[in-house]
């Protein structure tokens, strides 16, 4: 270690940090990695090294990092109005400003936002939100939410419940009740040997299925991302939304499409739910929202579903940052930023098709079974058969090739031997160009290993 600061670092993360999502063990024994900068698709450790973020930290810095007009609004927003709430008949010009923004980029309809902290918290609130729809209209039987195994929806509660994550239900007894799932639409890792459009109607007829299974009666909502993140970067069949939206309009259920990572530009649309054409009720959001510059989250309501709401007296639920001003003020910069400098049809036409072509041959490396994506995100899973799409078992081949990542200047993520990049929305051809070089070489790096 060439700067002792490091050290200091990892002694008070060991002494006194509590790290999300981590293994405490694994992390006291090797210590903290400490990001300390980073400016546009770059990051700087404290030791110096210049690292390409192929994550966007978590699928959030759209814009990329260094944006000082983001700086700019925060600082002016805390200048005028640092605080106030939107509860009791109050509310801010930003917040305001931010909703109709919101309004106008969001699929018809969807013209109202109930604003949050995070995406957890929007996810808390739409199964709340539903609940209260149904009652209003004289249905309290209608409770049970229908998710999908590995979907992610937040770490909360109702969010943890909601998704799919066994891991997660595993540790303290999740999920609630009132919450079901149903399989994901994996061709590559559970199609077996379906053509992924057959396995995608299958996929969708699970759904079906659930519901008449819970009793049409009780179903309140169904809950996915148009493209599942966290899960690996699922991007399912053509087949898939067709078929799904085919079985919601059959029977009476309200749809909530998750855009909390597909939002504000990552699939080259503005929603997921453009990209696939997706009618949703509800849109849970945040990341994009703010680029993560400062937390945000927000559910996006359909005017249909704010009609019954309207007459059900008050809801009652709301977080003290709802709507935060300071928070609104930095997502309408960043709004504003991604459309003055066309950043998200600059995905659609240019660095998109790019990165997706370049990516897709990496397909051909020994240790590649499939390379997918759609817009700027996308997986290639790892394996040792690429036949029989065996995997290598026991040797956590994606850790492996994860580590040799941050070794080479790269972060990509591993979710299982599945590895996952979403860069920043402001990625070049040029940087492209990097990444693809720098995976190929981890790959290297890693089938040297296991082989
Ligand atoms: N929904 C989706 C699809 C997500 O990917 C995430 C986070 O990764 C969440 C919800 C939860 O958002 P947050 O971490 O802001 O609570």
């Amino acid at each position: 270690m060439s700067n002792p600061q490091t050290e200091q670092w990892q002694t008070l993360s060991r002494q006194h940090h509590l790290a999300p999502f981590t293994d405490y063990q694994a992390l006291n024994r090797k210590g903290a990695r400490i990001i300390t900068k980073a400016s546009g698709v770059y990051l700087w450790d404290s030791e110096g090294h210049k690292i390409l973020d192929g994550m966007a930290g978590l699928w959030c810095v759209n814009v990329g990092y260094g944006r000082e007009e983001l700086v700019e609004a925060a600082a002016a927003q805390m200048r005028e109005l640092p605080y106030y709430n939107l509860f009791f008949q109050t509310a801010h010009p930003p917040a305001l400003e931010l909703a109709q923004e919101i309004a106008q980029l969001a699929p018809e309809g969807l013209d109202h936002v109930f604003f949050t902290g995070s995406g957890s918290e929007a996810n808390d609130t739409v199964l709340r939100m539903v609940r209260h729809y149904w009652a209003t209209l004289g249905q309290p039987d209608k409770q049970v939410v229908i998710g999908r195994w590995n979907g992610y929806h937040g770490s909360t509660i109702a969010g943890a419940s909601l998704g799919g994550m066994k891991g997660m239900h595993a540790q303290g007894g999740l999920p609630i009740p009132g919450i079901e799932h149903i399989d994901q639409p994996y061709w590559y890792g559970e199609g077996g040997d379906m053509t992924p459009e057959d396995f995608g109607v299958w996929a969708a007829e699970q759904l079906e299925k659930k519901i008449l299974d819970v009793g049409e009666g009780r179903v309140a909502a169904f809950i996915a991302e148009p493209i599942q993140g966290a899960g690996g970067v699922i991007v399912p069949p053509d087949s898939y939304w067709p078929k799904v939206r085919e079985i919601l309009a059959k029977y009476d259920i309200l749809f909530v499409a998750d855009e909390v990572i597909c939002g504000f530009g990552r699939t080259g649309e503005w929603f997921g739910s453009q990209y696939y054409d997706l009618k949703p009720d509800l849109m849970p959001i945040a990341k994009g929202l703010t680029s993560g510059y400062i937390p945000m989250g927000g559910v996006v309501v359909h005017e249909r579903v704010v009609k019954v709401l309207d007459r059900g007296g008050e809801f009652a639920h709301g977080f003290t940052y709802s709507g935060h001003p300071v928070a609104a003020a930095v997502a309408l910069a960043n709004i504003r930023l991604l459309k003055r400098e066309g950043i998200v049809t600059q995905v659609k036409t240019q660095t998109a098709p790019y990165l997706q072509q370049r990516w897709r041959e990496l397909a051909e490396h020994p240790l590649v079974g499939e390379a997918r994506g759609v817009g700027l995100v996308a997986a290639i899973e790892l394996v040792k058969n690429k036949e029989t799409r065996e995997r290598y078992s026991g040797l956590e081949v994606g850790m492996r090739c994860r580590e040799h990542c941050f070794a080479n200047g790269l972060v990509m993520r591993a979710v299982g031997d599945t590895m996952i990049i979403a860069p920043p929305l402001v990625i070049n051809k040029e940087e492209i160009d990097e990444l693809i070089d720098k995976a190929r070489t981890c790959l290297d790096l890693t089938v040297r290993e296991v082989s």
